[in-house]
């Protein structure tokens, strides 16, 4: 214990195996800058896990990228190198919010919540960092708010347009928020959901929310839990445009360097476990800083988030599950049982490329989204079909892909039970529902 205390902020002469190899393809924290050498986990080579492929494009060559987690030695900020420029995945992007009725119902929630709490009416100025198709600004407009989003896929940002929702095409950082500010003032609430995590240039952008928040100003900012991801062994929410995994002590050190002190945290259930953070300039006393982020802190310092020994046991964990998963998919097609999946999310990719589960073990999987359908899952090229499909071919075991949304899936699915068929969720362990 004593050693991993010294590790916490200067493990770096701590000879690392393999070392003069990591030099010479040496990556550096995005937050601190201290070069990257130690693996969280390593998921090898995957392709990018929104890139469903055409039958046409089954038989060309496909980009593979590594999907190495690295945990940073100084700060213990955990997080992936950019192998792949935001500008390749986020310029047309194929995800639209609207499409989750569970989704609108989280925005519209918290438009109520934070209107009330910090008086956002009329005369108050909403900004949304990648503001996507305007799921969320739709409800503030609705209260009479003035709103602006920031959204850097041209095809998304038009959807939000043709709603009414005025939408700047752009990549947020510091040279974005001294423009937005110019032209158009600072913001009384500066919110983005999912957007911190997918951020190459973490400091900039950080510094580029200092620029554009009003003096007396809030920011709300939600991204995954990197306590739930460990905990509940979620590696499969790991994917190239995923580029840091943020515990509450890493991002409150984030935006503490930047002058921004964080002063509310909320857990959520969305995306498996997030964080809903509140930050205000560090020189605004006027909201003090809530009893839940003091309980937090300690909550991840007693799972020994400060010491770099927690996260390199991860692994170990992750390959465990994997070899679970195959030694129950080999032993049902050995049974002779027919097994499909259930969703083809950007999650699934990862874990069907890392655990290599290709037509080999499922059939097929299917999709409520029809945009996914006569298409094929990225590296694996399982082929996807609308959920009908189920009922014709009646498999034995039917793998839920989303696994957070497995309960709901069950019960849409309550008919597969008239001929026997058996829910399969592979994470946290896998597990058989009968
Ligand atoms: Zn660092």
């Amino acid at each position: 214990m004593e050693s991993s205390a010294a590790l916490g902020f200067n493990g770096g002469s701590i000879p690392v195996k393999g070392e003069s190899e990591a030099i010479k393809t040496m990556s550096f924290c995005r937050f601190c800058e201290q070069s990257l050498v130690r693996t969280f986990v390593d998921l090898g080579m995957s392709p990018l896990c929104e890139s469903f492929l055409s039958a046409d494009q089954l038989n060309q060559m496909e980009p593979f990228y590594p999907l190495h987690v690295y945990v940073c030695e100084n700060c213990l900020l955990v997080q992936l190198k950019e192998y792949v420029s935001p500008e390749n995945i986020f310029t047309e992007y194929a995800y639209f919010s609207s499409y989750s009725d569970s989704w609108l119902q989280h925005a519209k929630a918290y438009t109520d919540l934070i209107a009330g709490r910090f008086n956002i009416g009329p005369q108050s100025q909403v900004v949304e960092l990648a503001s996507n198709d305007g799921y969320l600004l739709q409800y503030f407009v609705k209260k009479g708010i003035p709103v602006l989003g920031v959204e850097p896929a041209a095809n998304v940002a038009q959807a939000a347009m043709e709603k009414g929702i005025p939408t700047v095409v752009r990549f947020f950082g510091e040279k974005a928020a001294q423009d937005l500010a110019a032209e158009r003032g600072k913001a009384d609430l500066l919110l983005g959901n999912n957007v911190l995590a997918h951020v190459p240039d973490l400091n900039d952008f950080v510094a580029g929310m200092r620029i554009l928040l009003k003096p007396s100003g809030v920011i709300t900012m939600e991204f995954p839990h990197l306590m739930r991801l460990m905990d509940e062994n979620q590696f499969d929410t790991i994917y190239h445009e995923h580029f840091s995994y943020f515990s509450f002590t890493t991002v409150e050190k984030v935006f503490a360097a930047h002058g921004l002190t964080l002063f509310d945290v909320e857990e959520l259930p969305t995306h498996g476990g997030s964080l809903r953070i509140y930050a205000r300039h560090s020189e605004n006393t006027e909201e003090p800083v809530n009893r839940r982020v003091i309980d937090l802190r300690a909550r991840e310092e007693a799972a020994g988030f400060m010491r770099l020994e927690t996260y390199l046991c991860f692994a170990k964990k992750v390959e465990e599950t994997k070899r679970n998963l195959l030694n129950f998919l080999i032993k049902a097609k050995r049974e002779g049982k027919s097994i499909a999946g259930y969703g083809a999310p950007g999650k699934g990719n990862t874990l069907l490329n890392y655990c290599g589960i290709r037509t080999d073990f499922i059939d097929y999987t299917v999709d409520r989204n029809p945009y996914k359908h006569g298409k094929y899952t990225p590296g694996t090229h399982i082929p996807i079909y609308d959920p009908n499909k189920i009922n014709e071919a009646k498999p034995d075991y039917i793998l839920i892909l989303p696994w957070n949304l497995k309960t709901e899936i069950m019960k849409q699915l309550e008919y597969v039970r008239e001929w026997g068929a058996q829910f399969v969720v592979p994470i946290p362990e896998v597990k058989v529902y009968c």
